[in-house]
């Protein structure tokens, strides 16, 4: 039996919100980073204060426990992605990383002067500035599958797209529009291509339930500060074969077998890939958020999103001079919506919002500037939703919005 998503009580879990400062934030900007659960933070605790040594090379016991700790945090994240093997899960800093590596180990060593990379208009600058900067050095060309007016992905021109393609990277939901793709058919469409596929999961895998092995990607990065992990520690999924035949992407400790005056020779994958000490709290954190997250299923954790994420749309709709970025439909969104209102600079009503309201929002581009443009917009404010949110504070907010427009003389 799964645990009731009841946001009063959840947010109990939360030490942050009993702080005497913040309790009575109401915190919509979990696209950013989410809040840390206690049970995340004991795991860390817990660590430091039982278990802590150098992974992968004591022989002394808690090292080897530690290495056990770190190993089986590996394990809990291939089960919660359906990964075929654990051997399939890279551990690195984030999602920027994550794509990074890709575009250093697998790219910037196959691809070669005319080949083609595509992207997305709607991607966040760390699924956008790697490709740029691997295409410099390759002489590859870049180009961008357009968003349409209501914030999908025009499939109308996939296939004009893809014709060609070695690499398509695109985002599984946008951090600004929303937009949940359909991955599955981009992926497929990429396969027929003979395009490696790199999905940018950060804004999907802590809202719903994912498999990779289903989905049938190449490659998939996520985050864990933004499913309740800590900062510093995120996800490569990577097909087995890919990784096999992939150069390091960093050299150093660990990532070694052997390593001789005249060269080295490299470990399995995937340490071939973790060069150095790694996040080992880190490894601890994001499996402890994923059994945090189990409690109450990734199911129940989207319908929550969309619960809210529907009464955003409606509710928000309502308020004059408002333009919401993205689609009409709450299921065809992940749990945020960005809008613009009147002629009030989101940094403006952002900083009305935490004064007058105690709501933290993100206010700017979010780190998609070409979407901003496509969009004919230099910034959105956005409010993004997780599992402590309730359909109150979505009112609070729509009340404030009106508010904001008194406030601003913009009504
Ligand atoms: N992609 C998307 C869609 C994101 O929303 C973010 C975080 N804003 C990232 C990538 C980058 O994630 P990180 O900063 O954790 O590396």
């Amino acid at each position: 039996m799964s645990r009731r998503l009841e946001p009063e009580v959840v947010r109990a879990d939360f030490p942050i919100f009993s702080d005497p400062r913040w309790r009575d934030l109401i915190y919509l900007d979990n696209a950013a980073t989410t809040q840390k659960p206690r049970q995340v933070l004991e795991a860390i605790t817990e660590y430091y204060s039982r278990l802590n040594a150098n992974v992968h090379r004591g022989v002394y016991e808690l090292s080897v426990e530690a290495t056990e700790v770190y190993e089986r945090s590996r394990r809990r994240v291939a089960e919660f992605i359906g990964a075929r093997s654990w051997r399939e899960v890279v551990f690195t800093r984030g999602t920027t990383e994550s794509i990074n590596l890709v575009a250093y180990a697998w790219a910037l060593r196959n691809l070669r002067k005319g080949d083609k990379v595509v992207v997305t208009e709607m991607e966040h600058h760390s699924n956008v500035v790697p490709w740029q900067l691997v295409c410099s050095l390759t002489g590859a060309t870049l180009s961008y599958l357009p968003v349409t007016d209501d914030g999908y992905l025009d499939l109308s021109s996939l296939d004009a797209h893809l014709k060609g393609a070695r690499v398509f990277a695109f985002t599984y939901a946008s951090n600004v529009l929303g937009t949940i793709n359909p991955v599955r058919e981009l992926v497929k469409a990429a396969r027929e291509h003979g395009a490696v596929t790199v999905v940018d999961a950060a804004q999907y895998v802590p809202h719903a339930p994912v498999n990779v092995s289903d989905i049938g990607c190449d490659f998939l990065a996520f985050s864990g500060h933004k499913m309740c992990g800590p900062m510093g520690i995120g996800v490569l999924y990577g097909r087995r074969e890919l990784l096999e035949e992939m150069e390091p992407f960093q050299g150093g400790g660990e990532m070694i077998r052997e390593v001789r005056f005249d060269g080295s020779s490299w470990n399995e994958v995937p340490w071939k890939f973790e060069a150095g000490t790694p996040n080992v709290e880190g490894a601890v954190g994001i499996a402890a958020a994923i059994d945090y997250l189990s409690q109450f299923g990734m199911d129940q954790v989207r319908s929550h999103d969309l619960r809210l994420t529907e009464k955003a749309l409606e509710v928000l709709a309502e308020v004059p001079k408002i333009r919401i970025v993205g689609p009409e439909s709450a299921r065809d969104r992940c749990g945020l919506v960005s809008f613009t209102l009147a002629d009030i600079h989101p940094h403006d009503l952002a900083e009305f919002l935490d004064r007058r309201f105690r709501i933290a929002v993100r206010a700017g581009h979010h780190c998609a500037m070409p979407l901003h443009t496509r969009l004919g917009l230099t910034a959105t404010t956005r409010a993004s939703f997780y599992l402590y949110n309730s359909e109150q504070e979505v009112e609070v907010l729509a009340r404030a919005l009106r508010e904001a427009l008194s406030y601003f003389r913009a009504a």
